[in-house]
């Protein structure tokens, strides 16, 4: 039993009938009165009827009635207007500071065995893997998991407009470098997004519109600014890189970041930082400017047609400069990237436009590209899939992912509208 799960009963009045005070009064509850979360009573402005008697004032809530006396309130003035005290188990008498005595209502006798066990069940340590409510879930109807994953997808984008923010503000209110920034930082992947991130903003955004038409020389310009133009090569790609950006960099101030900083340990070599550059000259090279032009498209196909380019024709049959790989194959930025560029960065951005500038239309866009992306893969998804939650798109996933790692994993069932749901139909 915690302090916590009585606030929670009381709030949502999930007690049976007939509540009466220690003292035999009948108690009805008009209104249980506003949560406090600071210090102080725990509930303010409740309303009762006691008896033939109406009472506004505060409620305090304890597990035991001797908690009062533990947590010395007796001393306390701030405590002097409680019309009622809340109580699990009553275990003994106790008195205001100015001497008079609180009413007393024990709830335990109110409360179903089986709200306790439910109670008992979701905050049971969650096991890996596990999701604890997984035998209640078939019993929530649709429309409660539906309209809580529709308010979790919300609250993911939220969550994810953080380093929107960020950005913001170090651009000044820029949106074409914001978003030139963000798509950089997700195009590095969970290994290399900060490199990535660097990367962008060590490389003027003018300075690649300048070279927008010539994707050899905006790759030479982002391979050397990341530091792999250092090196001696024999083949000629490299060589000629090496030559334009030594061009380019007599006629900018152009300081190119250390190589050491990027990782290509425990990463697919279709991921390497060397390919998914290459493939960023090439996004460069067709999108002047990406936030305008992401701006103007609707369809999420369009989107990802945009962003899966393929890295250049040396790429082909390399990973590495002057490394040949063992097999050719073609390499577009593919399905898993492109889907998180769009999650991760273009529909927080659109999101936080919409916000900013007040214009609902943005952020409906935002949420309907999510719609539009199907369900994402992974194993938090399959898990709530076996639980009996599919998901139909990535808005849903979103919500799915938002749910497990903000609420089921750090038991915040009674913040959940679902474990609400459970706990309410006991
Ligand atoms: S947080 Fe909600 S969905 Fe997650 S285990 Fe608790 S009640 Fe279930």
């Amino acid at each position: 039993m915690t302090e916590a799960f009585l606030q929670y009963v009381w709030h949502h009045q999930m007690l049976d009938r007939g509540l009466t005070t220690t003292d035999g009064q009948p108690v009805v509850v008009l209104r249980p009165g506003d949560l406090n979360r600071d210090a102080g009573p725990d509930f303010f402005n409740a309303h009762l009827q006691v008896g033939d008697m109406e009472w506004v004032g505060n409620i305090e809530v304890h597990i035991h009635t001797s908690d009062w006396k533990s947590h010395r309130h007796s001393e306390d003035a701030a405590y002097n207007n409680i019309i009622l005290h809340v109580v699990y188990e009553h275990d003994c008498e106790i008195t205001l500071q100015n001497g008079t005595t609180p009413l007393t209502l024990e709830l335990k006798p109110y409360m179903h065995p089986s709200l306790v066990e439910h109670y008992d069940a979701l905050m049971s340590p969650v096991e890996a893997e596990s999701i604890p409510c997984r035998h209640q879930l078939p019993e929530v109807p649709q429309l409660v998991r539906s309209s809580t994953l529709e308010r979790l997808a919300m609250e993911r984008i939220e969550g994810k407009s953080e380093i929107v923010h960020r950005m913001l503000d170090e651009s000044h209110g820029g949106w074409e470098q914001t978003c030139y920034w963000l798509v950089a930082h997700y195009f590095g992947g969970k290994v290399n997004a900060l490199p990535f991130e660097l990367l962008a903003k060590s490389t003027d955004q003018r300075l690649l519109a300048r070279w927008k038409d010539d994707p050899c020389r905006l790759e030479a310009l982002l391979m050397g600014q990341a530091g792999f133009l250092n090196n001696y090569f024999e083949d000629d790609y490299p060589r000629k890189l090496q030559a334009d950006y030594d061009a380019l960099r007599s006629g900018a101030n152009l300081e190119p970041m250390g190589s050491h900083l990027w990782k290509f340990y425990r990463i697919r070599p279709s991921s390497f930082p060397t390919i998914r550059i290459s493939q960023f000259a090439q996004l460069m090279h067709h999108s002047s400017n990406l936030f305008a032009t992401l701006l103007d498209i609707n369809d999420v196909h369009d989107i990802e047609k945009l962003f899966n380019q393929e890295a250049s024709d040396y790429w082909i049959d390399h990973y590495k400069f002057d490394v040949p790989a063992s097999r050719p194959t073609h390499k577009h930025i593919g399905k898993m990237l492109t889907q998180s560029l769009i999650i991760n960065a273009w529909v927080p951005l659109l999101y936080v436009y919409g916000a900013m500038r007040c214009e609902q239309i943005y952020k409906d866009q935002a949420i309907g590209l999510l719609m539009q992306l199907p369900p994402e893969d992974n194993a938090v998804v399959r898990r709530w899939q076996q639980a009996g939650i599919a998901a139909v798109n990535a808005a849903e996933t979103q919500a799915l992912l938002q749910l497990d790692s903000h609420y089921c994993q750090s038991n915040r069932c009674l913040e959940c509208r679902i474990g609400y749901h459970i706990l309410k139909h006991k």
